[in-house]
């Protein structure tokens, strides 16, 4: 699959110009100067910025009730370029995302408009990762970074644009609690990462099923520390998938805030609008003076403020 990902996004970029510019755009990032590791090499988690301006309407975008029905959903078929193709996957498509991240980046969503919604998809998400080996396959929660909350879509993006996701030595504590004890039959294990700014579950899973038993545990403890919501907590979820272990190794990245207080567009704010690629280490900054000014303790306390802090992710654990 991989190889015909590669087939696939080629073809793409030769016949839609503005989306070729924006993948030269990040390739050259790793080289330009334009993504800069900000922790020390010391550090196990690593901290990293990324200026690209292609990204503003998106870190911009308003994802409130009224804004989403007043605009044309991008991602149905009809309001999509003409010259745009995409590949069937099951009940998805894979799109080329024309305002990458990464080197490849994929947007694959639902053939049917419906809820930004994590029930019955984590099979779905699974299977993507397997199907999509050696990429990061991520969820962004309706409110925690999806720009289109109103469609059902997960994103993929190539391994060199998440470092700490495909670190196999980043720091965590196994969760060893009644609830989440293994059995026999298929291995899942439950983990805290302690080196990130921010606390989020580590699962490593070869059983499907009982790695959606456990994110939905997850959400449903998520959900009883949320008073009165009945909505979907706010998290962000990365899978990936190593065919030699057989593990499907997911992140599920609990958050307290969709933008940081800084967020804004007057001297002294910041247009930073953290999803998933910024809760795995790289802040994204759509202008260059934010780029400039953006300093590790800056990045790590935006970081903290949009996570889950250590005493509420202790009250979740206390849940699950
Ligand atoms: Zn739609």
């Amino acid at each position: 699959m991989t190889t015909d990902i590669d087939a696939f996004l080629n073809s793409e970029l030769s016949a839609w110009p503005m989306a070729d510019e924006n993948f030269k755009r990040i390739r050259d990032s790793f080289t330009d100067g334009n993504r800069t590791v900000i922790s020390d090499g010391d550090s196990a988690w690593q901290t990293a910025k990324l200026f690209v301006n292609h990204r503003r309407a998106s870190i911009t975008a308003k994802t409130d009730a009224a804004s989403i029905a007043a605009r044309r959903c991008f991602l149905c078929p009809a309001n999509r370029p003409e010259f745009q193709s995409s590949q069937r996957w099951r009940d998805y498509e894979i799109l080329i995302n024309p305002y990458p991240l990464a080197s490849t980046h994929l947007t694959i969503p639902s053939i049917n408009h419906c809820q930004q919604s994590i029930e019955g998809r984590i099979p779905d998400m699974a299977a993507l990762a397997v199907e999509l080996e050696g990429m990061c396959v991520f969820y962004n929660g309706p409110r925690c970074g999806a720009s289109a909350p109103d469609h059902l879509h997960f994103q993929a993006v190539s391994r060199e644009a998440v470092a700490n996701f495909f670190n196999d030595a980043l720091p965590k504590e196994e969760i060893n609690n009644p609830s989440t004890h293994t059995t026999n039959s298929g291995r899942v294990k439950l983990y805290s990462c302690t080196a990130s700014p921010f606390p989020f579950f580590i699962i490593e899973a070869q059983d499907t099923v009982k790695l959606e038993t456990m994110i939905m545990k997850i959400v449903s403890a998520l959900k009883a520390i949320q008073s009165e919501s009945e909505e979907e907590p706010m998290m962000n979820i990365a899978m990936r998938y190593d065919s030699t272990s057989r593990l499907i190794t997911t992140f599920v990245i609990p958050r307290a805030k969709h933008r940081p207080e800084c967020y804004g567009q007057e001297n002294g704010q910041m247009l930073v609008s953290p999803a998933t690629i910024e809760m795995l280490g790289t802040i994204v900054c759509s202008r260059r003076d934010d780029f400039d000014r953006l300093n590790l303790s800056e990045a790590n306390r935006i970081l903290r403020e949009v996570g889950l802090n250590k005493d509420e992710f202790r009250k979740v654990i206390g849940k699950l």
